[in-house]
């Protein structure tokens, strides 16, 4: 099996996410008490969004560049950056390691794409729904449209993300926010939803709405486990 190397913390809500998805892939997979080879790092989160919001990437790319060299000095073979924000320094955090980086948006564009699907409406933070890093990697290269909530409604989204979600506060008249918010974007014609932030299924879980989900977080995981697990014979 190989090790999995995580960068967490961002927020630490999400990474337990993570570290239930990693382990319990990999105990379907292999049963008994087996479970996920790790190495984790940890941040500081309010570090990290304090630079967000400062507009401070280059420092924020130094601390999880930091954290993925010491990940792979430790013996990861392969690296989850736990957040689609921070894929924004992927390259960055990329540039000082030699293992590879599994990139949150190209394993969901792959599977809306498996999916058939063309048009797909996108909730994150606003650094995620506003700038190109994302969006336009999954136009570009997945040529599947992309379309994200009217400004007030990307506020309302991050907000909530960065004064509830992150401090594990789960509200319901936050939740009917964010369905009104999923069916407008239905209505624009995006065939399903992708949840680009990671601790959005803490909050809203495909069982509350008919239009289709796309957890990143799952998705990030599972694409995780089935690399771990590539060439295991056990
Ligand atoms: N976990 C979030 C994401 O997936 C938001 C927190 C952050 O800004 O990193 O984008």
């Amino acid at each position: 099996m190989k090790t999995i190397g995580m960068i967490g913390g961002m927020s630490w809500e999400a990474t337990v996410s993570y570290y239930q998805a990693l382990n319990r892939g990999v105990k379907e997979a292999l049963g008994g008490s087996h479970s996920a080879k790790i190495w984790l790092y940890s941040v500081d989160f309010d570090e990290i969004q304090t630079l967000q919001h400062q507009g401070k990437w280059q420092q924020a790319a130094k601390i999880l560049a930091g954290a993925a060299v010491g990940i792979e000095a430790a013996g990861a073979d392969f690296l989850l950056i736990c957040a689609n924000t921070m894929h924004k320094v992927a390259d960055e955090v990329q540039a000082a390691i030699s293992i590879p980086i599994l990139h949150v948006a190209d394993l969901t564009a792959e599977k809306l794409l498996a999916d058939g699907i063309t048009k797909v409406g996108l909730l994150g933070t606003e650094f995620t729904m506003e700038e190109s890093f994302y969006k336009d990697r999954i136009r570009e290269n997945y040529a599947i449209d992309v379309v994200v909530p009217d400004k007030s409604d990307r506020t309302t989204v991050h907000n909530i993300i960065y004064s509830e979600l992150i401090l594990g506060q789960i509200k319901d008249d936050s939740r009917q926010r964010y369905l009104e918010v999923i069916d407008q974007l239905h209505d624009q014609g995006a065939q399903a939803v992708v949840l680009g932030c990671t601790e959005i299924a803490l909050l809203v879980q495909q069982h509350h709405t008919k239009v289709p989900l796309y957890d990143t977080t799952e998705i990030h995981a599972a694409q995780a486990v089935k690399l771990a697990l590539a060439d295991c014979v056990n």
